[in-house]
């Protein structure tokens, strides 16, 4: 008995299922056994239309799917199965390819959501996926794939010879830009840690010299968040009146996050392909609507939500109040755990969710309440539950100047991308003098146990965006930089 294999999507990873196939004399029928849900009934029906067309005489036909535990959802198991039942008409390894796709009533071929799950999965167990011409894969880094049209075409020679002949693509990097890179930045980072990246992308993105600032007066302490935010990972809310250039501000970091590591891209692009989307070589920034559905941030299933479209980038949120306090809430455990647990009719997913949160708003209804001028009643900030603005690292505020001075910030990408590696690579060394004195500082502004860690992680932050060690003068910065949180 031939085995021939297929994919089922779980989450944004793909399990490869195992297709057998038993035919025996008996009343014509197809039975698929192996926890099989309605869609892949369904796909009897497919099939039985396919295999007329290439008059296959149905006889009494079992197929079964393993591992039998997980629940087999959607069409893409179509032909793979439809394949199972013919491999017996053609020569081929079976053991090297992974089938993926829908079938037409006409024996076409049609792309299936989880497409680039797929070939990942495909890609690192040295497997060839075989699937629809639709299934624009254009932008995938990794290439082990034979596209056809229609069940016809598996039974030409040309078909038979492309799959035997296929070899699989293994990329390569250009090595010697591990030098140059270290020489650019006048850095000794490890092989291994630049090795993650695509070498070209990022030395390409390292030679950029322009200020991502260069259209925003003053507001040097936003600025400021951003870099740390970009460097760190850091939550932060831009409190100020209209006009002061909150958004400005947040959309900037898109110029100076560092590039995708290939991996992330992997992932990334997996949930905007699941999501039928596109996703360019830079991190995600999602601006989803202030109106968006508690569904439409969170995700379903098969359906990746907003927060998971912004992971490895950002969320932001345009004047948070306006959002729905529960739109706002459910925020609080992917903040937490970086991830976000969808759980619906039978199907349990988990996103992923390491996403960094910008998010702005005006203080009041004529902006000023942070001035002698304001002449609200209340202000907007209580809208946000304190379990929220807890979990946030950075709170600015900004007003509006007039003085229209402005510094430059050229040649920061550099500078931006060796701070990122050394707070991700390096652990964080906080001496005695510090810990006391941020300790001191919690209990002065009455801040909750949680902005130590936060505070600390901050000044680390910062401390590497300075190149130097955690001091008490990070600490005394930071806590200016969260000084609103209480
Ligand atoms: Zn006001």
């Amino acid at each position: 008995m031939k085995k021939v294999y297929g994919g089922v999507l779980e989450g944004i990873k793909v399990r490869t299922i195992t297709i057998e196939t038993d035919i025996s004399q008996g009343t014509p029928n197809i039975i698929i056994v192996g926890l099989a849900d309605k869609a892949v009934s369904e796909s009897k029906e497919r099939i039985r239309c396919c295999l007329n067309l290439i008059k296959f005489s149905i006889k009494k036909i079992t197929v079964s799917l393993s591992p039998a535990d997980i629940k087999k959802t959607g069409a893409a198991l179509d032909l793979s199965i439809f394949i199972g039942i013919i491999s017996e008409k053609i020569t081929l390894d079976f053991e090297k390819f992974i089938w993926f796709g829908e079938l037409g009533l006409d024996g076409k071929i049609k792309k299936s959501i989880g497409i680039l799950a797929t070939c990942i999965d495909a890609y690192q167990n040295n497997k060839i996926v075989i699937c629809s011409v639709d299934s624009e894969l254009e932008s995938l880094p990794y290439c082990n794939y034979i596209f056809i049209n229609s069940i016809f075409e598996i039974f030409t020679n040309e078909f038979i010879e492309k799959c035997n002949n296929f070899q699989i693509i293994h990329r390569s990097q250009d090595i010697s830009l591990v030098d140059k890179i270290n020489k650019l930045l006048n850095t000794n980072i490890n092989e291994d840690i630049l090795l993650k990246y695509n070498l070209t992308d990022l030395y390409n993105w390292l030679l950029q010299e322009f200020d991502p600032f260069d259209h925003i007066y003053e507001q040097d302490m936003g600025k400021l968040a951003i870099i740390l935010s970009a460097i760190g990972g850091h939550h932060c809310l831009f409190v100020g009146p209209q006009g002061v250039g909150k958004s400005l501000l947040c959309k900037s970091i898109t110029k100076i996050l560092p590039p995708l590591t290939q991996n992330e891209l992997l992932e990334s692009s997996t949930i905007y392909n699941i999501s039928q989307e596109y996703l360019s070589n830079n991190r995600p920034f999602r601006t989803p609507h202030s109106g968006c559905s508690l569904a439409a941030l969170t995700g379903s299933a098969y359906q990746p939500g907003e927060i998971s479209l912004a992971h490895n980038g950002v969320l932001f949120l345009d004047e948070l109040p306006e959002y729905s306090p529960n739109v706002i809430e459910s925020l609080k455990v992917p903040l937490e755990e970086k991830k976000i647990h969808i759980s619906r009719a039978m199907i349990k997913d988990i996103y992923p969710a390491n996403i960094i949160l910008l998010a702005s708003m005006n203080p009041c209804k004529c902006g000023l309440y942070f001035t002698k001028k304001c002449i609200c009643s209340k202000n907007y900030i209580q809208k946000i539950s304190a379990p929220i603005i807890d979990r946030l690292d950075m709170l600015i505020i900004l007003e509006n100047t007039f003085t229209f001075n402005k510094t430059n910030y050229f040649n920061c990408h550099r500078n931006i991308f060796k701070s990122y590696i050394k707070k991700k690579h390096e652990s964080m060394i906080i001496s005695p003098e510090v810990l006391h004195t941020a300790q001191n500082l919690i209990n002065k502004h009455h801040l909750s146990l949680r902005s130590l860690d936060k505070i600390l992680s901050l000044a680390h932050t910062f401390a590497c965006y300075e190149n130097m060690d955690i001091s008490i003068h990070h600490v005394y910065a930071v806590i200016m930089l969260r000084k609103a949180i209480k």
